[in-house]
């Protein structure tokens, strides 16, 4: 049996260096003015070189780390972390363990690396051959490549690039800790490549990767990198095909390799860090292995309540600042918890953040424009790491020596208690008083039939998802008016005009349900929150959401309601141009709240509440102004499903019941259309049924109408939209293909539920492509009604 002490680090080798008092996991790396961004979209464009580009990279490393040390974290003792990516992480894994799909093979060079052109090809694609997949993050907005591994996968250390950037940052004076997605996350993110044998799991290629992590760990160390961290995020969610056994079972090999059978000096201190909640029996696994710390994240999981054998030689880094939210922490409460912590008989106890705060904006000095009271209440990244500073210092030296920070914590989270608008009254009765009756419709059938009725549309009935393209002169027309060149009048002057032109367009086109276009919108979600009261918006607060592609999230604050109408006028006009039915247009309270940042003092599912009863008054407005479709799109539905099975189940409860709460007011008579993005449904069929809505959009095309046989398996009897081109890419379907799509669909959908219409919405497409579209998918329905 070990004694804890031969466990210790400090025993094993006295040359281990502490975990520093105080970390973040990671720092936002687009640039606090977007430089990557527009460093990177110039370098695709051609206007400038690989060499321009790097040299704004390494600009831009050596400002953040600078900040970082500015901010209070020592520049000596690997507490600044260097996580820049050009595009995303997980990809700068694969293409470090040389984890490159045969379709590209070409651009690697003779010595089998990937040059950063070759680079941005696998995560963006050429000509025939697709990118890497992109998919969501964990429960956040960044979206990461998807890594294809197959039996065949020739794992080999083919970057230095951690190791450049830990040796650049060093030579400017600063020691960092590099940040690489751990091994058994990086498996279980990846998919089989194709023509991998059937039932092949990326994690049975564990043994092979592991040789290529403990080079790079050598190499770190031999650049005299101190610790490194090996995000492994995969291990809080059991939401994953491999079973939690098997998990486990790599997570223990994986750490026998890197920190047992490589040893320090040979490497350098390990930092497992696993955000976005509970390692749960992940944990005990840990901290039995001889990796020297671990990062919990104790803003979505909570701390273990009895001491975890084995921990007595690991550091646990307490992630009690929000790496995910942009509210200032109640440093008081933080403390609390880091306290208790230290109950737990670890080696030593830390301060980081819950995750990297790649996903908060920079700084709330950025933010002339908010209300000071507002701002006074928001830590974005450099606010956190301040405030993971304050905690280190009141943890190892009492709260006396931080007793201002904690007065001036505990005095902005009383202020933002009482603040006028943060808790409405008239809002919280009128969810009090909610019942079971406000969130149901008359019978589906029932309402079918008045549907048909009164709307009168041929089989196969034709639509779009709602955007049209938005033009230059649109964009243009927006900043105008934001600087104040353009007036209200001549701006919606603007707006009303390009509805007319796109009404028109769609009538010449012969489709049979019309939108008015969305000109006005300058984001689905931003459009609304700075319409309804209880949300602010930010004019620097751009996250990165996936590549070269920002959001700029609205921040949800108080409590919701709507001061006036939000769309009506638009869809009224739209309307009043023709005698085709005009589809009202709205973003459904799910996809509002993912969307935005979102409230930490409330239950989710009562701010959900409040947006689907600000919806259903402006539904109800729709509904009277003669709108008699109206789709409400909850693209985000999916997205925020919970990491853990145990937690859907209240999850679909409230997101689903928001819907219908928003939707449920109207007559049998108008129809409620919906609109996601994917066709992944699995695991949320249920719920999308639940929805109750009459007409479903979703995505298909790609799949070539894969989902349609199994929705119809499962039951569902709802109208549906299944995509029939991928508005994702500027080709242009020909009609044929289009008819094929269409005659795979009326296969195993009742052609009376069948309704036509793209993927996805228009707004990123051109009129070159979006016109010859949209004319080839009326000519393909009518193709495919002749045949009914
Ligand atoms: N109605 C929106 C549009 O057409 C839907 C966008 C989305 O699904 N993301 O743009
Ligand atoms: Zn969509």
């Amino acid at each position: 049996m070990t004694t804890e002490l031969q466990h210790s680090p400090a025993a094993q080798n006295p040359a281990i260096p502490a975990f520093p008092a105080a970390t973040v996991l990671g720092y936002p790396r687009i640039g606090r003015r977007r430089e990557l961004k527009r460093a990177v979209e110039a370098y695709w464009a051609g206007r400038t070189d690989v060499h321009e580009l790097e040299a704004t990279a390494a600009d831009l490393r050596r400002t953040t780390v600078a900040r970082l040390v500015d901010l209070g974290l020592p520049a000596d003792d690997a507490s600044v972390p260097s996580s820049f990516s050009y595009y995303d992480q997980v990809l700068d894994a694969a293409t470090t363990v040389g984890a490159v799909p045969e379709r590209f093979a070409h651009l690697l060079s003779d010595a089998g690396e990937l040059d950063l052109a070759g680079y941005f090809t696998v995560a963006r694609g050429v000509g025939d051959l697709p990118p890497l997949e992109m998919t969501k993050w964990f429960d956040t907005n960044y979206h990461y490549l998807v890594p294809e591994i197959g039996p065949g996968t020739a794992f080999r250390l083919a970057s230095d690039r951690p190791v450049r950037e830990f040796r650049e940052a060093l030579e400017a004076g600063v020691t960092t800790r590099p940040v690489i997605v751990g091994p058994v996350t990086f498996l279980l993110l990846s998919k089989a490549a194709d023509g991998a044998p059937s039932g092949f799991s990326p994690l049975s290629r564990l043994a092979d990767l592991l040789p290529v992590y403990a080079d790079l760990l050598r190499a770190l160390a031999a650049a005299g990198a101190p610790w490194v961290q090996l995000d492994e995020p995969a291990l809080v969610t059991d939401n994953l095909d491999v079973p939690r056994d098997e998990v486990l079972a790599a997570l223990r090999t994986a750490y026998a390799t890197l920190a047992t059978d490589l040893r320090s000096p040979d490497r350098p201190a390990v930092l497992v860090a696993a955000p976005f909640g509970d390692l749960g029996d992940a944990l005990p696994v840990l901290a039995d292995s001889d990796v020297e710390a671990v990062a919990l994240d104790l803003v979505r999981g909570t701390a273990p309540t009895e001491p975890v054998p084995g921990l007595g030689s690991t550091t646990l880094v307490g992630g009690v600042v929000d790496g995910h939210n942009v509210w200032r922490a109640d440093l008081s409460a933080r403390l609390e918890v880091l306290e208790r912590l230290e109950g737990l008989g670890a080696a030593a106890v830390s301060v980081g953040t819950s995750t990297s705060l790649q996903h908060v904006p920079h700084d709330v000095a950025d933010e002339p424009d908010l209300d000071p009271g507002l701002a006074g209440w928001l830590a974005f990244a450099d606010q956190k790491v301040t405030e993971v500073v304050t905690l280190a210092t009141g943890l190892r030296e009492g709260r006396e020596a931080v007793h201002a920070e904690l007065l001036a914590a505990s005095d902005a989270v009383a202020s933002r208690a009482s603040a006028v608008g943060v808790e409405v009254a008239a809002v919280r009765e009128r969810t009090a008083a909610l019942r079971t009756t406000d969130f149901h419709r008359a019978p589906a059938q029932e309402r079918r039939a008045a549907q048909e009725a009164r709307l009168g549309l041929p089989a196969l009935p034709t639509t779009t998802i709602g955007s049209f393209p938005q033009t230059v002169e649109i964009r243009r027309a927006r900043a105008a008016h934001a600087k104040g060149d353009l007036s209200l009048e001549a701006y919606e002057d603007a707006m009303r005009a390009e509805i007319a032109r796109v009404v028109a367009l769609q009538e010449e086109i012969g489709l049979d349900v019309l939108v008015h276009g969305e000109a006005e919108r300058n984001d689905m979600v931003q459009y609304f929150a700075e319409l309804l009261d209880g949300f602010a918006v930010t004019r620097n607060g751009w996250v990165q959401s996936y590549g070269s592609r920002c959001t700029r999230p609205s921040i949800l604050w108080g409590d919701v309601s709507r001061p006036a109408p939000m769309t009506v006028r638009w869809a009224e006009h739209a309307q009043s141009l023709t005698e085709k039915p005009v589809k009202g247009m709205l973003t459904g309270p799910v996809t509002i709240m993912a969307w935005s940042f979102v409230r930490d003092d409330v239950p989710l599912g009562e701010t959900a509440r409040q947006i689907g009863l600000a919806l259903r008054d402006e539904i109800t407005d729709l509904e009277a102004a003669g709108i008699a479709i109206i789709q409400v799109d909850e693209p985000a539905l999916r997205e925020l499903l919970p990491l853990r099975r145990a937690d859907q189940a209240e999850y679909l409860d409230w997101s689903v019941g928001s819907f219908t709460l928003a939707t449920a007011g109207v007559r049998p008579d108008t129809q409620i259309h919906t609109h996601l993005c994917y066709s992944e449904f699995g695991e949320v069929i249920g719920a999308i049924d639940a929805l109750d809505a009459d007409v479903t959009s979703i995505e298909a095309a790609r799949s070539r109408m894969e989902i349609l046989p199994d929705l119809a398996g499962s039951g569902f009897s709802r109208g549906v939209g299944p995509g029939v081109y991928d508005i994702h890419s500027p080709r242009v379907p020909s009609q044929t293909e289009v008819t094929e799509l269409l005659e795979l669909a009326v296969k195993s959908v009742d052609p009376r539920l069948l309704w036509v219409n793209p993927d996805c919405g228009l707004k990123t497409r051109g009129y070159d492509e979006t016109v010859p579209s949209l004319e080839h998918l009326v000519a393909a329905a009518a193709a495919v009604r002749e045949t009914l």
